[in-house]
């Protein structure tokens, strides 16, 4: 009996939700694996344009046949689980279908291996070529960039889609060896960097022709994390590596969910939800906040401190550093203190030119007083802050109380970062 439409759809969007570059997928849901019951299962995600607004997408495999063995995919050759693939013409359809009646705007086009990576990629760019040629389609479309496909196939990747991910999985080849043998890091790096190439020659172009631009949402990539023992530390510095290399959007990181019949060498239990939100936080201040990966990651194990966000840790384990003069601190100091994003910091700038700040007028801005006051002097504040540092108590106090909120804002960051 040919399955329809509608079965493959319920396989292939429920697949499809291990992957997390895009945004909502890392929002685990109390009904996995029932299909077409939930946001994620229905095959609906949802994602950021790099101007800020979100968008609803369609989020399904081509197939989840695959020649690989990855042991930490659902998808792995050797792994049973019912197979199922769309052609070219139905995935078309479905994305344009869902368009019409206002359900998404937007394809998140991923696919298992099939025939061989470059045959692969070219299956989902014609995806992608089709509905920007023929049905003249202008939404969003993300694109898994297929790790070992040909210039040719991710040229044409690039040519129709927004965005592409070719994911690392892993952060050391040493782990893909042990989990992913037949994959190479070294290989996902250079599929990166033909995407970044493929931007930069559009957006030069770009200047001097009205041409098409190259994936002009950019790329992004996703790390598993907790499938092996690889630390905080090390998994930090492959992003940063990466996002320095090939000025990738944003890296993703996914807690490993335990899949059915999993391979031995794989932990039974999810790490901590809560280690994917440190280290959404930690990827933020490297990269707006100027820390480093030694400075974020301050317990000797090379992992975060999961009690604590890493710049309230970092600032713990340097009280020295403080209290800040919020009216005299330059800009880079002012971003050390817990509580105090760029645009606060930015606020505090501006304010402080016409007058000596005080406490009150760090309460008008809205910054997080309790988390704030204790590293900083504010014109009527010399002292309380000074006490306040050296009480054995701190960490306590500024700990988190309500890990409800926190796991809730954890769901919600890993699309924001925000720290
Ligand atoms: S190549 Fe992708 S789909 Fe295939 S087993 Fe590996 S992770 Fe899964």
């Amino acid at each position: 009996m040919s399955m329809d439409t509608q079965d493959k759809l319920k396989i292939l969007a429920d697949a499809a939700k291990y992957d997390a570059s895009c945004s909502s997928s890392g929002a685990k849901r109390s009904n996995r694996g029932k299909g077409l019951g939930n946001a994620t299962g229905s095959g609906i995600c949802h994602s950021y344009t790099p101007d800020g607004r979100c968008v609803s997408l369609l989020k399904i495999l081509l197939t989840n046949r695959c020649i690989y063995d990855c042991r930490y995919c659902v998808n792995r050759v050797t792994n049973d689980v019912p197979r199922a693939g769309f052609t070219v013409e139905e995935v078309v359809r479905l994305t344009i279908e869902f368009y019409r009646r206002n359900y998404i705007e937007g394809l998140f086009l991923s696919s298992g291996v099939v025939g061989d990576s470059d045959r692969t990629m070219d299956l989902l760019a014609e995806v992608a070529r089709r509905l920007r040629e023929e049905e003249d389609f202008h939404g969003y479309i993300h694109l898994k960039g297929v790790v070992g496909a040909s210039d040719e196939a991710l040229a044409k990747a690039g040519r129709y889609a927004d965005r592409i991910s070719a994911n690392a999985e892993l952060p050391v080849q040493g782990d893909l060896d042990r989990l992913a043998p037949e994959k190479s890091l070294k290989e996902a790096e250079s599929a990166m960097g033909f995407i970044k190439a493929g931007i930069d020659q559009s957006k030069d172009r770009g200047r001097r022709t009205r041409a098409p631009r190259f994936a002009p949402a950019g790329q992004s990539t996703q790390m598993i994390v907790g499938a092996t023992p690889s630390s905080d530390a090390i998994i930090l510095n492959t992003a940063h590596r990466l996002y320095d290399a090939h000025r990738l959007k944003r890296v993703y990181y996914t807690a490993y969910s335990p899949i059915p019949n999993a391979h031995q060498d794989l932990p039974t239990e999810t790490p901590e939800l809560i280690r994917e939100h440190r280290l959404y936080q930690a990827d933020w201040l490297l990269r707006f906040y100027d820390f480093s990966v030694e400075e974020v990651v301050t317990k000797a194990d090379g992992n975060l401190d999961l009690e604590l966000d890493p710049k309230m840790a970092w600032a713990l384990a340097n009280r020295a550093f403080f209290p800040v003069d919020i009216n005299r601190a330059p800009r880079e100091a002012l971003l050390r203190v817990p509580g105090l994003g760029t645009r606060s910091v930015g606020k505090i700038l501006q304010a402080r030119r016409q007058r000596r700040l005080r406490e009150a007028d760090l309460r008008q801005l809205r910054a997080p007083i309790k988390r704030v006051m204790p590293f900083i002097v504010a014109a009527d504040s010399w002292d309380a802050a000074a006490k306040t540092l050296d009480a054995q108590d701190l960490r306590t106090r500024v700990k988190p109380r309500n890990e409800q909120l926190m796991l809730f804002e954890a769901k919600t960051s890993a699309v924001t970062g925000q720290v």
